[in-house]
């Protein structure tokens, strides 16, 4: 898929910040930048990698993407220290550390890191900062899961990496943790000319609408997430069916997997359990790059759910509010940032409470229209990728001046 010029992006934003885009990334051009993250596809940081590199590299960034190696176990295990880190009890060995320690030496003995700035995502990759001492580069830890409330355990351990960091970014200051070393906070964002986010004619939507035989003359309600406990598919079906007893209504549950996430299978088969005999729970199992499906199934959808129980950022919300569609979400993670309660979406903390709110969009269409356009215009505010692109040109600069509190231009 051809890539999107950088200049395409000015008319979805204000002059102003379109040209301190540009001032930014000519002050950074040069700079030659690595980023590590342990999936190529599935899940919100792939998403955001795919989209992001090609535009450093346009605005004259070097920027490379690497994904780390690993075996099912090493993934078993992160994917155990993911939960722990969200604040999900679990149980932890010192086996598992010792899995998470010979991956990280493996993948070091295959990497050299001669850019100037290592950009390194997520607990996964994060052991590679031992090859600090060998490198000249400025090593940031970009965290994109909420620490707030991690098990001890688990953190303790990932301090020991985290602090020899030069840096941490965070997606707000309440997922941060204490941290000698200087701390950022970027949002993550949505591009809105991927081929998940961009416009589409009514007859692409129809055309997917059909392939997945949803009858557009009922309500749909869909939640878009990998099967994973925390995005509580279960719950959702457990709430349609509370909706399901005064409105007919469809329900959408459609995901793929993550390399990295080992827990997929068994997930989508209990909702698949929960969910066999009813006509009208449509599970659909993605494949990986289904952009244009994703696109179209959210577009022909009457309300996007998010029942998670924990969430990072939460970009499916995102993409949900950039096509204006109303949505109910967890008040949980980011979502809190994205969905301003009764303005542009409706947050809820139960099964019940996410039941009702559905119901309250399917009988009252105008003041669901009315939240879907409040909520295009947040997130074309504040989570379009032209903003995230002026936050990290911005922090390469700073990572130059580590003890200036204001850089002259
Ligand atoms: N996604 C996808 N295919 C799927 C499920 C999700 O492309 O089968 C995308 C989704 O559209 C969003 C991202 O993956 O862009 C998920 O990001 P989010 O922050 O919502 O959750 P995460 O998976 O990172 O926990």
């Amino acid at each position: 898929m051809a890539q999107n010029k950088i200049a395409e992006y000015s008319r979805f934003i204000r002059p102003q910040n379109f040209d301190e885009l540009m001032l930014l990334a000519e002050k950074a051009a040069g700079k030659r930048v690595r980023m590590v993250n342990s999936t190529a596809v599935g899940g919100g940081v792939a998403e955001i990698l795919t989209r992001v590199v090609p535009l450093y590299n346009e605005l004259g960034i070097k920027t490379k993407w690497d994904v780390i190696k690993g075996s099912g176990p090493f993934f078993g295990v992160t994917k155990t220290f993911h939960n722990a880190l969200h604040g999900i009890k679990s149980d932890i060995s010192t086996e598992m550390f010792k899995v998470f320690q010979e991956t990280t030496a493996a993948n070091l003995a295959e990497m050299s890191f001669d850019e100037d700035v290592v950009i390194v995502h997520d607990p996964q990759p994060a052991g590679l900062i031992a090859a600090k001492e060998r490198s000249k580069a400025k090593w940031v830890w970009r965290c994109h899961i909420d620490t707030s409330h991690p098990q001890a355990d688990v953190w303790d351990f990932l301090k020991g990496y985290i602090e020899k960091y030069d840096a941490s970014v965070f997606s707000t200051p309440w997922f941060a943790r204490k941290l000698a070393a200087p701390k950022y906070f970027i949002y993550p964002a949505i591009d809105p000319l991927a081929e998940k986010n961009r416009d589409l004619s009514a007859a692409e939507i129809e055309t997917v609408a059909r392939k997945y035989k949803l009858d557009r003359s009922r309500p749909i309600i869909t939640q878009i997430s990998r099967f994973d406990y925390l995005k509580d598919p279960l719950g959702v079906i457990e709430a349609y069916k509370l909706v399901k007893r005064h409105n007919d209504c469809q329900l959408v549950l459609a995901g793929g997997g993550a390399t990295d996430d080992p827990e997929g299978g068994q997930v989508l088969n209990q909702v698949q359990e929960a969910a066999k005999n009813d006509p009208d729970i449509h599970i659909l199992l993605l494949p990986p790059y289904a952009d244009l499906e994703i696109n179209a199934l959210q577009r022909a959808s009457t309300v996007i759910v998010q029942k998670s129980l924990r969430e990072g950022f939460g970009l499916t919300v995102t993409e949900a509010l950039w096509k204006a569609k109303p949505v109910v979400a967890s008040a949980v993670g980011g979502i809190t940032l994205q969905i301003i309660h009764n303005f542009t979406g409706l947050l809820v903390h139960s099964i019940e409470g996410t039941a009702y709110q559905i119901r309250y969009l399917i009988n009252n269409p105008q003041a669901a229209k009315k939240m879907g356009e409040y909520g295009r215009e947040h997130v074309r505010e504040k989570f379009l990728i032209t903003r995230k692109l002026r936050n990290y040109l911005a922090l390469l600069i700073a990572l130059d001046h580590p003890n200036e509190d204001i850089i002259q231009g």
